[in-house]
């Protein structure tokens, strides 16, 4: 795992690890994963992931971030 020191957790998938990419200002996280792609995630919606998605839930979330195909924004939510 000594590789991946640079990569975190993916917040979607949660079974990647993902690059977390700097993002002045932005208050939520911005990853790219291997398996979901590019997206950014807002804090509130980081905590509700964290707590409340299941191992079904996080696939679809996942596919569907990756079906994207372009940068995701999913901050709109509050
Ligand atoms: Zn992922």
């Amino acid at each position: 795992m000594s590789s991946d020191k640079d990569k975190d957790q993916c917040e979607v998938c949660v079974d990647q690890q993902a690059t977390t990419i700097p993002s002045g200002g932005f208050g939520g996280i911005h990853q790219n994963c291997s398996r979901c792609g590019e997206f950014k995630l807002s804090g509130t919606a980081s905590s509700i992931m964290r707590q409340g998605l299941g191992k079904d839930r996080r696939a679809l979330l996942s596919g569907w971030v990756r079906n994207q195909h372009q940068l995701t924004d999913l901050t709109e939510q509050s």
